[in-house]
């Protein structure tokens, strides 16, 4: 018998026999994009389950932070954080704003609030952290510091889809809020994204900068860009809504076999799950110490791949050792610890909805010692 190949995420698929009856809808309806009635519904949906006022839909999770630092904007040096996906530090890049790298808090692998004081020049204008692998960044630091300095927050939630602090939506924190619904995310529309802020003013204007900075039929207020999500994915997303939350539990049963499975085992360090957080379970890391273990992460890493188990290494190699921003003074290893500890000791490991019991078991028995 063939082994069966196991990834690190598979995408959350609504129905074929749901999404259908919608496909034709929108074909009788021959409304496309340009906030339809598909893009409406979508938006008001998210807003009541993330618990938030204001959503604006993208077309992915990268074009949101783009336009975040457009809406706000930004210039000059903004502060944030190597551990991520890259897309965090492009968007700053895409602006013409120098990132600043500050290193991570080694429970959480978010930015460590400690940090980022030293790190502020008179050219700083915003803070970009990210919530990684869905657990929230100190917000009530990062909010302090921000508001002692003048600066903006602008917080990359790419991971974080309905995660909350004591009931409330952990995008309501900072100035503005971006998600990914990009198929590997914990909930999907294929590609797509959104950017979450406070007001309806803003709302308006972030509707503007998505469609060319049109704000009327022959006004252009805005240096506007092009990332509306159309009609088929809203529609595949307003489907997706609906099992979300049984996803969520799922991924929480796989935690739970993951974390008692891998408890005993020495040189396995696993992260702590957070008091008072609704967590969404969006990641699964390990982070592997070599002389404890036995053995590096790399090489359990391809041992895992010749058993047809594929973890990913997220997040390896850190942003701030790519060519692009090596050069950057912030960038220097020295000045990053933790960052590079991370990086070179994580496997995220396979979790996803439709991963069964029995697959999960012979992870465990794979890592375990
Ligand atoms: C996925 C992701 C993005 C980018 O989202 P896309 O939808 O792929 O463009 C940005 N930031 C983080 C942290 C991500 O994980």
């Amino acid at each position: 018998m063939e082994k069966r190949t196991i990834t690190v995420t598979s995408p959350l698929l609504p129905s074929l026999e749901e999404f259908i009856p919608l496909l034709k809808d929108i074909w009788k309806r021959k409304w496309l994009t340009n906030n339809g009635h598909y893009h409406q519904e979508l938006e008001k949906a998210l807003c009541e389950y993330l618990g938030v006022k204001y959503l604006s839909l993208f077309t992915n999770g990268t074009l949101p932070l783009i336009t975040a630092l457009q809406a706000l904007r930004i210039t000059g040096e903004v502060i944030t954080t190597p551990y991520s996906f890259v897309a965090t530090t492009h968007a700053l890049w895409w602006n013409g704003i120098k990132p600043v790298f500050v290193d991570v808090d080694s429970n959480t692998g978010n930015i460590n609030p400690d940090k980022i004081e030293a790190a502020i020049t008179p050219r700083t204008t915003a803070i970009l952290p990210v919530h990684v692998y869905g657990n929230p960044c100190d917000v009530e630091r990062i909010k302090k510091i921000a508001d002692t300095y003048g600066l903006k927050v602008i917080y990359d939630a790419a991971h974080a889809f309905g995660v909350k602090i004591n009931e409330k939506s952990i995008l309501e924190y900072g100035n503005l809020s971006t998600l990914s619904f990009h198929a590997t995310k914990v909930y999907n529309t294929i590609e797509g994204g959104a950017l979450i802020c406070n007001s309806a003013e803003e709302k308006q204007h972030i509707d503007y900068l998505k469609n060319f900075g049109f704000a009327g039929e022959t006004t252009v207020v805005a240096p506007g860009i092009n990332s509306k999500m159309d009609e088929v994915r809203a529609a595949y997303g307003l489907l997706n809504l609906k099992q979300v939350d049984a996803a969520i539990a799922k991924r929480q049963h796989i935690v739970q076999l993951y974390q008692d499975g891998l408890a005993e085992t020495k040189g396995i360090r696993l992260l702590k799950d957070m008091d008072g957080i609704r967590h969404n379970h969006a990641y699964f890391p390990i982070f592997i110490n070599e002389k404890e273990y036995g053995m590096d992460r790399d090489s359990l890493y391809e041992k895992m791949k010749s058993q047809n188990i594929f973890g990913r290494r997220y997040f390896y190699p850190l942003i701030s050792n790519f060519a692009t921003y090596r050069g950057l003074e912030s960038a220097y290893p020295d000045n990053l610890p933790i960052a590079n500890q991370l990086a070179n000791e994580v496997i995220c490991l396979p979790i996803y909805a439709g991963l069964e019991d029995e697959d999960v078991k012979s992870i465990i028995k794979i890592i375990a010692r």
